[in-house]
């Protein structure tokens, strides 16, 4: 397939190939929608088997972008930008090369951070462009997402109780957590501190350590999907709901922060075939998002208009629901269609 067939296959407005000589730096950019405002998205810094996976990732991820920003109820549009690894040895020089490229779409792109990259780097590419954001508090920005998805996750937790009949109370729920890393542990506390029973699991000992510091009760991370829980919370890596997994699930509800939950499109109606109440990704993951956004706001962050955003997930949840139930859908399906049309809306 050539580029713009690639490109018109799910709607791309802009991608942008990336070379710095002096540097090594080799990046694309690709703008997915501008119809809601600018495309914002992080930079993921990647070894790639060749030029077409990136292109792929890239394409496939700011895709994935607009779909979150619109159904948040952002003014933003979908892009993101990948670095093909191993990064350049000079890493300001070659931040700074980045810099520049983003600099050149005059705000079409705002990048942010996604994996290998960190706020000293977002303050890199700043002193060549202002259309990067995710700065530090203390530099006026809006700090760690991560705290502010695990809000959103719970927020996302209380409209699938409501879904799946239940009372929307977590005094007794017995959660399953998967990943305990930045989302994950902030999940794990805010359901602890609700009352909550909450078992997780990670491959990394460390995280484990954490967890069970913080009172969760570790059990196998190859079967937590499988114990029995009112919650599966999946915050760790994506693809974990499959043929496979969901045939074990033991959960009457999934909802979590890890991206690309489902391995494939087909998973979503595993899921509805099961009975179990799926809280897209996309729609519950998005207080991170929201959080780095309001960095665009003209009057500059504002905390409070960031809570009020990213708890109003439980009332986009809660439509998504409605509208899968009342159409027999999936509620990925619906969720996708809800921002396929805030998006064509924009555009019109
Ligand atoms: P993180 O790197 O802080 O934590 C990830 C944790 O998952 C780590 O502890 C890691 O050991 C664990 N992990 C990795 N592979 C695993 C596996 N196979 N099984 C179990 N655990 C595994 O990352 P994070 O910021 O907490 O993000 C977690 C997920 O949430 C990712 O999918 C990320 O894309 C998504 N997400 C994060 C944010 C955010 O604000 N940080 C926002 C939206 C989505």
């Amino acid at each position: 397939m050539t580029v713009f067939s690639q490109m018109a296959a799910a709607g791309h407005e802009q991608v942008c190939h990336v070379a710095d000589a002096d540097t090594g730096l080799r990046a694309i950019v690709a703008v997915h929608s501008t119809a809601l405002g600018p495309g914002l998205g992080g930079v993921r810094i990647r070894e790639y088997a060749d030029e077409q996976a990136a292109l792929v990732d890239v394409l496939r991820l700011s895709e994935a972008m607009s779909y979150k920003a619109a159904c948040a109820g952002l003014r933003c549009g979908g892009a993101k930008a990948v670095v093909l690894g191993p990064f350049p040895r000079d890493r300001e020089a070659a931040m700074h090369a980045l810099g520049r490229a983003v600099d050149g779409l005059s705000g079409r792109y705002v990048a942010t951070e996604d994996m290998g990259m960190t706020e000293a780097d977002i303050a890199l590419l700043n002193e060549v462009t202002p259309h990067a954001v995710g700065r530090s508090l203390e530099a006026g920005g809006s700090g760690d997402p991560s705290p502010h998805t695990a809000d959103g996750v719970i927020a996302g937790m209380r409209a699938s109780l409501r879904a799946a009949g239940r009372a929307v109370d977590f005094q007794d729920l017995r959660v399953a957590v998967q990943g305990c890393g930045n989302v994950g542990l902030g999940v794990i506390e805010r359901l602890l501190a609700a009352g909550a029973t909450v078992i997780a699991s990670d491959i990394s000992q460390q995280a484990r350590e954490r967890a069970a510091g913080a009172g969760a009760q570790i059990v196998d991370n190859d079967r937590i999907h499988a114990e029995s829980a009112d919650i599966f919370a999946p915050c760790g890596i994506g693809a974990i709901l499959n043929a496979g997994s969901i045939a074990e699930l033991g959960c009457a509800i999934v909802a979590g922060g890890a991206n690309n939950q489902l391995a494939e499109a087909e998973d979503g109606e595993r899921l509805a075939a099961r009975g179990i109440v799926y809280a897209p990704d996309f729609v519950i993951n998005a207080g991170g998002l929201i959080n780095v956004s309001d960095e665009l706001d003209s009057e500059g962050y504002n905390a409070e208009r960031v809570r009020f955003r990213v708890a109003s997930i439980e009332s986009t949840l809660d439509e998504v629901f409605a509208q899968a139930s009342a159409q027999g859908e999936t509620t990925e399906r619906v969720a996708m269609a809800m921002a396929k049309t805030r998006i064509e809306a924009g555009s019109r």
